[in-house]
């Protein structure tokens, strides 16, 4: 619900609605189901908050600039069933507030084509659709992404819990990935390599891509730059041979081979451009 997110590919977040139930293997350690059990709340209770004209007001006051990236429903899903009587509204609001960049992401992804707003056409050109794919088992979430038109179509890859054979197909018409290891206390590690396939698949196929994170466990050489003697962490060691290292999230930043890799879609540029001649601001 607030104006700041701990994501830093993002400059805002939105919550029009939070809760939400698990879909998939890959949520089994959603963080927001790990929030509601700290502070005492029914994680899976849907409900619309207070604050969902919040980007209104952030307009208004200016407390978030034009161009931010807007990160929406960090806390449910946009597209889950339960949603569906405020979906509209949010629609609306992200329609008229085409000086943000709205990103939404889902593993409901079955259910983008029936809940798009009827002048949608080829997507709002300030709306970044996106679908998580963290395991094989929800390659099919590329598929119905694929159908679906919109200004910007990216992969989350997050967490990445298994190795992914990303092939030229499968990218052809996305316009942006982010890659990223799992956080919380029961973290499941990414093998370097599962990292590394993902990547040359997408530098391969012409995706600019966000690495957001090792998570919880690093590689190698990210430990080695965060601690004297990454042996002294605990370590896991894949069946591939690479090793990682527990580090906590805090040390784990972006590097993936050495590299660091910040990368947003050709059309944020252009978006950029195209708001410098409005300057309506
Ligand atoms: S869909 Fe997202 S918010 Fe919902 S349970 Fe899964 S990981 Fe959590």
């Amino acid at each position: 619900m607030s104006e700041k997110t701990g994501v830093d590919w993002a400059d805002a977040m939105w919550n029009p609605w939070i809760g939400c139930t698990r879909v998939t293997l890959e949520c089994k350690n959603c963080y927001f189901f790990r929030a509601a059990e700290r502070c005492r709340f029914t994680a899976s209770n849907i409900r619309k908050t207070k604050t969902f004209d919040e980007p209104m007001k952030w307009r208004k006051s200016r407390s978030v600039k034009p161009l931010a990236k807007i990160m929406v429903c960090g806390w449910s899903d946009f597209f889950h069933e339960a949603s569906d009587p405020w979906r509209a509204d949010a629609w609306h609001i992200m329609r008229m507030l085409d000086e943000y960049v709205f990103v939404i992401t889902t593993k409901r992804s079955e259910r983008i084509a029936e809940c798009l707003p009827p002048d949608w056409g080829g997507g709002y050109p300030n709306v970044w659709l996106g679908v998580s794919v963290g395991h094989p088992c929800a390659l099919q979430r590329i598929a119905d992404l694929h159908r679906i038109p919109a200004a910007v179509r990216f992969l989350s890859i997050e967490p990445l819990i298994a190795s992914i054979q990303f092939t030229p197909a499968m990218l052809r018409g996305i316009h942006w990935a982010i890659i990223g290891g799992e956080s919380g206390l029961d973290a499941r590690p990414m093998d370097p390599v599962w990292a590394h396939q993902a990547r040359i698949s997408l530098l391969v196929a012409g995706v600019p891509t966000y690495f957001k994170q090792w998570g919880v466990w690093a590689d190698p050489i990210t430990a080695a730059l965060n601690i004297p003697t990454p042996t002294s962490a605990i370590a896991h060691t894949f069946p591939s041979g690479s090793t990682v290292y527990r580090l906590g999230l805090k040390n784990t930043g972006h590097l993936i081979n050495g590299e660091e890799l910040l990368e947003y879609p050709q059309a944020y540029a252009i978006m950029r451009e195209n708001f410098k001649k409005r300057s309506r601001w």
